[in-house]
């Protein structure tokens, strides 16, 4: 088997080689965790089955943006419409793949900083954020109201970008298994940690944005790269013992842990605690 072939099998199977790719590596994750943090079984099954059944809303509400994405993508290569058609050598693999894929994650950036600072997106983004515990379950804890809103952003960068499809397959692979990595419960060593750090997001940053009270909620937006977060000033660290997981406007388990309670968050109103009021996140 060839590279080509290998490529051509990767992308006319990219759902199914992509679900197991991802399966493997959370259940992995998920058994290590619960294996070398000594996690109870009991709880940590619990906690996890909340933000699972959040698998059974995204799958559905995925299929047509897939499918709207597919047809764009190939709309946009046919007639060469987008950015990366003004650039010389532009089927160049290194141009078309390369800087695609470091477009698409600073526009993956512009996209969650906007979740986080326009209120009625925010509303449904916090969902991600009240979970009082961070695992590799966390990564799935979506609410399907932000899955639709992230795939009309996704269209709307595809349409700007130019992006093809095996580029949109070689992006969703590399940025589902570092999302996958950035919510384990394992954190590096400080030393690893400051060197990956200066490039890539790693689960110690990203603990950073679970912290549960502004400015940490708004800090360490980037998906793969940290480099947009060091460009645009909304870089930190913060040690583990510091960290507390959660938002300060949710903390009650008896909804934030709740299915149900996860899914009405959006519609109800955002209590004014701390440093949390809707004012602040519109600001
Ligand atoms: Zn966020
Ligand atoms: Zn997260």
């Amino acid at each position: 088997m060839d590279w080509h072939s290998i490529k051509t099998f990767f992308i006319e199977h990219a759902s199914s080689t992509q679900v197991l790719l991802f399966t493997t590596i959370i259940t992995f994750l998920w058994l290590a965790e619960k294996i070398f943090l000594a996690e109870q079984a009991g709880r940590k099954w619990r906690h996890s089955s909340v933000n699972a059944l959040f698998i059974l809303t995204a799958l559905p509400m995925q299929v047509a943006p897939t499918l709207l994405l597919m047809s764009l993508s190939s709309w946009v290569v046919t007639h060469h419409w987008g950015l990366i058609f003004l650039l010389p050598n532009a089927s160049n693999p290194w141009i078309k793949y390369g800087l695609m894929f470091v477009a698409l994650d600073f526009l993956d950036y512009v996209y969650h900083v906007t979740m986080h600072q326009v209120s009625g997106f925010w509303r449904f983004h916090l969902v991600h954020h009240t979970d009082r515990k961070l695992d590799v379950s966390t990564t799935v804890r979506e609410h399907p109201g932000e899955t639709i809103l992230r795939n009309f952003f996704l269209l709307a960068w595809v349409f700007m970008c130019g992006a093809s499809f095996p580029v949109l397959v070689l992006r969703q692979t590399v940025q589902t298994v570092s999302n996958i990595l950035a919510h384990t419960s394992f954190r590096l060593p400080a030393g690893p940690a400051r060197i990956l750090g200066w490039i890539f997001i790693t689960p110690n940053l990203h603990h950073v944005h679970h912290h549960f009270q502004l400015p940490y909620t708004n800090r360490n937006y980037g998906d793969v790269f940290s480099i947009w977060d060091r460009l645009f000033g909304t870089f930190t660290e913060l040690p583990a013992e510091k960290t507390v997981f959660g938002l300060d406007t949710h903390m009650d388990e008896s909804i934030n842990a709740k299915y149900l309670g996860i899914v009405a968050m959006p519609f109800r109103k955002i209590p004014a605690v701390h440093t949390h009021s809707e004012s602040a996140q519109s600001n």
